[in-house]
């Protein structure tokens, strides 16, 4: 059973002298598909044209909240509307709000974060939210604004079982990385044994967050095999039900 990474960042610095090789290995290694993310407008464009290269690899575009504060004005929306019209642009995003290392002006955030969710609407394509100690905003946010009809995914989940409920509520998806196999993160455990099935999407967001035991090491889309192994081992089900069940969740909201 071969699995799909949902979120990575293959445009990324860190893939600057071996990207192929990086691609290429993880797809030896059983990654079906890639959803490569962007996080400002030469990202999306970058994430659209390793899609045209690949054919194992989708695109979304989008405004990431620790990118706002490079924009002058909202035109770059327009440029985002335009990318997702591209046959392999799958989503929108990522989006959403940052008070770690994210916007220096909130109400400009919001906006931006608003004008995305609408283009995934005009669009017809899912949103994909990030989310950094902003999780009560993004919901506030969500609900008045509704998501798409192609849904919503909340990555990189990491906060407790309390908040998981209010996304699922809306009807999202909870994206699980590598950092819920972190000592630290042990409030993950009650997400990962609660989160219903069909609800769950697992991720690398490389090069970032690797999963242990590779913690320090820079994180490749391969690694979402040891993520689904640790969901496995907390839910004690069987290591293909889940890969088969996230990857049966993966293909329905990317319609992929
Ligand atoms: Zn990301």
């Amino acid at each position: 059973m071969k699995m799909i990474d949902t979120h990575a960042h293959m445009d990324n610095i860190f893939y600057l002298r071996d990207q192929d090789k990086v691609i290429n290995n993880a797809i030896e290694k059983g990654i079906e598909q890639i959803i490569t993310i962007g996080i400002n407008v030469e990202s999306s464009k970058q994430s659209i044209q390793l899609a045209e290269k690949y054919p194992q690899i989708y695109a979304s575009v989008g405004i990431h909240p620790q990118c706002v504060n490079q924009l002058l004005d909202e035109s770059v929306l327009n440029e985002i509307e335009q990318f997702a019209k591209h046959p392999k642009v799958v989503a929108i995003g990522e989006a959403g709000l940052d008070h770690k290392y994210g916007q220096a002006n909130d109400e400009f955030a919001r906006r931006i974060f608003i004008g995305q969710i609408q283009i995934a609407k005009k669009r017809d394509l899912p949103i994909v939210v990030h989310s950094w100690l902003s999780h009560n905003e993004v919901i506030e946010i969500l609900t008045k604004e509704g998501i798409p009809r192609s849904g919503g995914i909340i990555h990189c989940f990491d906060e407790d079982w309390e908040t998981a409920k209010k996304y699922l509520s809306l009807g999202m998806y909870v994206s699980l990385s590598g950092i819920c196999t972190y000592k630290e993160n042990s409030f993950l455990l009650e997400v990962i044994e609660k989160i219903p099935i069909e609800k769950l999407l697992l991720e690398t967001d490389s090069p970032y967050i690797s999963p242990e035991p590779n913690r320090t090491k820079r994180n490749n889309p391969s690694r979402v095999l040891d993520v689904a192994k640790f969901v496995s081992e907390v839910r004690k089900e069987p290591f293909e039900y889940i890969k088969e069940k996230v990857t049966e969740n993966a293909r329905k909201i990317f319609k992929i």
